[in-house]
């Protein structure tokens, strides 16, 4: 899934569009909503597609203070502590083959029997275990300063 993140008077080439998968924008707009509660606050779905978004002038706000943050060095913390989170998050059992490595035949899902018709599991490559969800969704610096440079010649913008 993605998110289209649009300019809605753009005055510069940035400030057209913000491209984010979901995996990305996830983090990113919690990021945003962690910093800047009181500019945030105005947009409600900043998860979703339905459109929502900031005006022009909530979205410099945004921008100046996002700016601040990564010129203080907070961001790079952040990102630090946000990565470091996520390596340390254990492993989890595996959902297609109940964590034992061995799946039953596709279509099914399940604990497979290595004995009979159980083949390795190609979704843990056999290990029983795979890495959590909430490690799929990345953040740094380098995308909150895009997000900054589209923020400042959006003119406003609506997450669809
Ligand atoms: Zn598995």
């Amino acid at each position: 899934m993605g998110m289209d993140v649009i300019g809605k008077k753009p005055s510069t080439e940035e400030g057209k569009y913000f491209r984010n998968n979901v995996w990305w924008w996830r983090p990113l707009a919690g990021y945003c909503c962690e910093v800047a509660p009181e500019i945030t606050s105005k947009c409600t779905y900043w998860q979703s597609n339905d459109g929502d978004g900031l005006g022009k002038r909530d979205a410099i706000k945004l921008a100046d203070v996002l700016q601040k943050e990564i010129e203080s060095g907070r961001t790079l913390s952040f990102q630090r502590r946000y990565t470091s989170a996520q390596e340390m998050t254990a492993n989890e059992p595996c959902p297609i083959c109940a964590g034992t490595g061995t799946r039953l035949p596709v279509p099914h899902r399940g604990a497979g029997d290595p004995k009979t018709t159980g083949i390795k599991c190609n979704g843990c490559d056999g290990n029983g275990t795979r890495r959590p969800y909430s490690t799929d969704y990345p953040f740094d610096v380098e995308n909150v300063q895009k997000f900054v440079a589209f923020l400042r010649g959006c003119g406003g913008f609506q997450i669809c």
